[in-house]
Parts: C-alpha cells; structure tokens; sequence
C-alpha cells in the first residue's frame, strides 16, 4: 500500500497483515507515518495503491459500504473527540443507535456495562467537559468499542493527558488486548509497548523499517534509526 500528500511519499510500500487477537504497537519519530497509517486504515485518507482489507473484506473508499465496513474499526485519537453537547451516555450510544440501528433500551444497556468496563459507570449522565482526561478517554474507548469493532487503532490516546491519569487509561487498554481484541496502537509509552505487545512495528521516513517482538525490538534493534530513536526516548 502506498499514499502521497501530493508529491510527498508518506507511506512507501507498506505490507502489513495483523492476525485476530494480535497488539501492535507502532513506533517511530514525528512525521514518519504512523498517524496516516492509522487514518488509511479506516479510510479517513484515501490510499493510491494497494488495497486494506478488514477480515478478509477489502475496504471500500466511499458509500455506504464504507460506513458499514468503518464501523469495524474503532479509532481512539490523542484528542477525545467526545460530542461536547451530548452526555457521556449519549456519546456512546450514538454509533449504535444511528448506523447499527440497536434498539434504545439495549444500545443503554450495553453502553452501561462499557462504562463499568473502563471504569466510569457513575460519570454516564455527565457532559464531557465534567470528567478528567483520563475519564474523557476512557468514555472515548468505551464509544469506540460500542460498535464491536474487529480492530481498535489507537493514536498516541495518552499523550494529551496529565501523567497521573496516563496509567488508567494504559490500564483499560491493557485489559482490552488481555480480552484479545486485535489492537493497532501508536504510542511512546514503553512500558505498554513491552507489557501488552505481542508484536512492535518501527516506522521511519514512511517505512516499515523493523517488524518484531517487543522482547527483540528493544534488546536489539536491527537498524541505526532503531537504535537512534531508542536513545532519544528511554
Ligand atoms: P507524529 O509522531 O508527529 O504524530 P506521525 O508519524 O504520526 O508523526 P504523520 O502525521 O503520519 O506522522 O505524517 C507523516 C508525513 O505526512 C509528515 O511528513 C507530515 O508532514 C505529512 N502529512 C500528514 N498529514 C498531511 C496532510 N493532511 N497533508 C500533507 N501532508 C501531511
Ligand atoms: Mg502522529
């Protein structure tokens, strides 16, 4: 797959193929990808070659298959991008009520036991702009996972927070790779990278440059830019 910003290459031939159940964290320095691969992923950018398939089914680039097939894949950005105007409720029933169509009642339950599922059951009748960034994110996880995603991307979701709401919301994404959801997360916290990676992707200048373990990855990296990048952020 690859994708221009006009004559820029920011994505050179990537090939990747991520199993069900597999967490991947995406390393690498500012600007070399790893936000757009995120967004082509669910066709937020558009691709000029190759094709994303999700389970097995190619990604249609617009229509209404597209809405269907989007919903797959749950997207958390470093900003919550929470309704400000609707409750923490509202905002997770939303995607269900409006393109899966879930009856009221139930879309509220399940939104419910989302919420306890990433700890916030008692913020559900609160606005956004009343909860902590950590909670804001959490709700965030709680929206995406509320359209049962095949795939959850996750873009740097804790670099916008307070370091002390950094390992809750780390916490809650922890538990969803333990539940064995197939996990695509941009992230510079090491701790998480080591502990809930099954597989660590390091990206430069648009490129896959190092796909492997996480043991190996940070024992070893194969490449200078690796090695590099290591040196700058432990
Ligand atoms: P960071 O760690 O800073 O978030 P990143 O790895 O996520 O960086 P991207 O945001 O994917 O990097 O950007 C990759 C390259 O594409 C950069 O050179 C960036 O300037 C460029 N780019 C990103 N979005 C656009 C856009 N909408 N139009 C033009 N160029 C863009
Ligand atoms: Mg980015």
């Amino acid at each position: 797959m690859d994708k221009f910003f006009g004559p820029l290459h920011v994505l050179k031939d990537i090939n990747l193929e991520v199993p069900r159940g597999q967490v991947v964290v995406v390393l690498g320095p500012s600007g070399s990808g790893k936000s757009t691969l995120c967004r082509t992923i669910n066709r937020l950018e558009p691709i000029n070659s190759g094709v994303i398939a999700i389970d097995g089914k190619d990604l249609p680039a617009e229509g209404k298959a597209l809405a269907g097939l989007r919903a797959d894949v749950g997207m958390v950005f470093q900003q919550f991008n929470l309704f400000a105007h609707k409750t923490i409720l509202e905002n997770v029933t939303l995607g269900p009520l409006k393109v899966r169509r879930t009856e009221k009642a139930e879309a509220e339950q399940r939104a419910r036991q989302l919420l306890e599922r990433v700890g916030i059951a008692n913020q559900a009748d609160k606005y956004p702009a009343q909860l902590s960034g950590g909670q804001q994110q959490r709700a965030a996880i709680a929206r995406a996972l509320a359209m049962k995603p095949k795939v959850m991307l996750f873009d740097e979701p804790t670099s916008a927070l307070d370091p002390e709401m950094v390992q809750e919301v780390l916490d809650t994404m922890t538990d969803l790779a333990k539940e064995g959801m197939t996990m695509l997360v941009v992230t510079h916290e090491m701790g998480f990278a080591r502990k809930a990676a099954d597989r660590v992707i390091f990206m430069a200048d648009g490129e896959v440059v190092e796909d492997s373990t996480p043991e190996d990855f940070f024992k070893a990296p194969k490449s200078d830019r690796a090695r590099d990048f290591l040196g700058k952020i432990l």
